[in-house]
């Protein structure tokens, strides 16, 4: 387009259904998600409408990202507050909803400092760099490998996707970087051999990355005895433990952080999704011991700004206000009982049921041809929003606001699908 016309063009912004039409959108937008052919228009609580005026339970939540629904009160109070102030600055200044919500974190978990950023991808970019920097200036390694987990994900930067164990993400990009290495999840002896194995002078085992709960990974909760073994390791070879929160943090499990789950503290862990309801945020949080990061190592000129942190305390008060991890808890429950249910209502379909708090999933039986994606799309039939974890997991991640007749409704429109798909 020439300038001239460029000025011309109309800007294609209009709220009319058939203002944009997915055959449109897939002409000018890079068609990296298969999607599904509906275009959301609106939301409010645990509802969202799509541009035809048919709504929708999410249990979906942007993947486990808006915590406290849409349209939450307290999450549009606090944006608007802000963005009349003051939305952006550069952090070679002091910004101070960028402290109170770091220091909230600081007061609610096991961390020291927080770095902040935008996304999951860049705090797993954060806590590769910072275990690389340790392992220069301490642990004396000068090829540091870092250990991860087969099915783990860990993001789709070119250091994160090399991190997350699963070929089907990495095909197509060689070469990776160096520096990584692959084991089993829950398997205390893989882990062991590997530590062993990679001892080759200068390359040693400097970190072990893995996930509280492998979300993508097919809702994978980690094996308590597993990671008490974990973490005694690292404490016995001075190895940093580095928590991927990215999917399971800020309440989702019905705990404020994954790792609670598991009787164990990282050196370092990330954030991002849930932390500001679904206003862009990353976080990666370290002990002080392990903080080697002085100023010019790393940056991020979005990162942290007052807008996306507003967002994020605004999360953690209603957390707190609306007793949302009691909720997760709870509703989480009732919903693992409600696929319990299905799954022996239908011993040839479903295999189990894992999950914590308010991220579950149910497998589905690998001997039958149907797979997430059709139990997905048969539940948006119905109303309902699923998303797949895997070919043959379907995941229910909703707000951490729902009520307990909306799990009901999400039980009975999960039944229908079954039934539509089953035909
Ligand atoms: N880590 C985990 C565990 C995730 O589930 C995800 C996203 O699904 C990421 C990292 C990447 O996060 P983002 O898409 O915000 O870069």
């Amino acid at each position: 387009m020439s300038p001239e016309t460029l000025l011309q063009a109309p800007i294609p912004i209009s709220t009319e259904p058939s203002a944009f039409s997915p055959e449109q959108f897939d002409q000018v937008v890079m068609t990296t998600y298969g999607r599904f052919p509906i275009t959301l228009d609106r939301g409010e609580g645990c509802r969202v409408w799509d541009t035809d005026g048919n709504a929708y339970l999410d249990c979906v939540a942007g993947i486990a990202t808006c915590t406290l629904g849409h349209a939450h009160p307290a999450l549009v109070k606090a944006v608007t507050q802000q963005i009349k102030k003051l939305h952006h600055v550069s952090n070679l200044y002091y910004i101070r909803e960028q402290g109170q919500l770091a220091q909230w974190i600081v007061d609610n978990s096991c961390a020291d400092r927080v770095f902040f950023c935008n996304s999951g991808a860049e705090a797993n970019e954060a806590a590769i760099k910072l275990a690389r920097k340790y392992a220069h200036d301490v642990q004396d390694i000068q090829y540091p490998v870092i250990l991860t987990a087969k099915a783990s994900f860990h993001g789709r930067t070119i250091a994160t996707v090399t991190a997350t164990g699963q070929e089907k993400y990495q095909k197509g990009f060689d070469p990776l970087l160096p520096g990584f290495a692959y084991v089993s999840y829950n398997d205390i002896e893989a882990l062991e051999h590997a530590i062993g194995d990679i001892d080759e002078g200068n390359r040693r085992v400097g970190a072990i990355m893995l996930e509280p709960l492998q979300g993508e990974g097919g809702v994978r909760p980690g094996d308590l005895e597993y990671f008490l073994r974990v973490r005694k390791i690292c404490d016995d070879n001075g190895l940093l433990l580095i928590l991927d929160e990215v999917q399971v943090g800020m309440g989702r499990t019905g705990k404020l952080w994954g790792y609670e789950n598991l009787g164990i503290e990282p050196d370092i862990f990330t954030s991002a999704k849930g932390l500001a309801g679904g206003i862009p945020i990353g976080a990666m949080m370290c002990k002080s011991s392990c903080d080697r990061f002085g100023p010019g190592n790393h940056a991020s000129t979005f990162g942290g700004n007052p807008f996306a942190c507003a967002a994020g305390l605004a999360v953690a008060e209603t957390i707190s206000a609306e007793g949302l991890l009691q909720n997760a808890q709870a509703r989480g429950e009732q919903l693992r009982k409600t696929l319990r249910a299905i799954t022996n209502q239908h011993p040839d379909l479903f295999v189990e049921v894992r999950g914590w708090g308010l991220i579950n999933g149910i497998e589905l039986n690998a001997e039958r041809e149907i797979t997430s994606i059709d139990l997905v799309k048969a539940a948006m039939d119905e109303g309902l929003l699923l998303v797949p974890a895997g070919p043959k997991v379907v995941r229910f991640v909703p707000p951490l606001i729902i009520s307990a007749e909306e799990i009901e409704e999400a039980g009975t429109a999960f039944e229908r699908a079954i039934a539509a798909v089953l035909a």
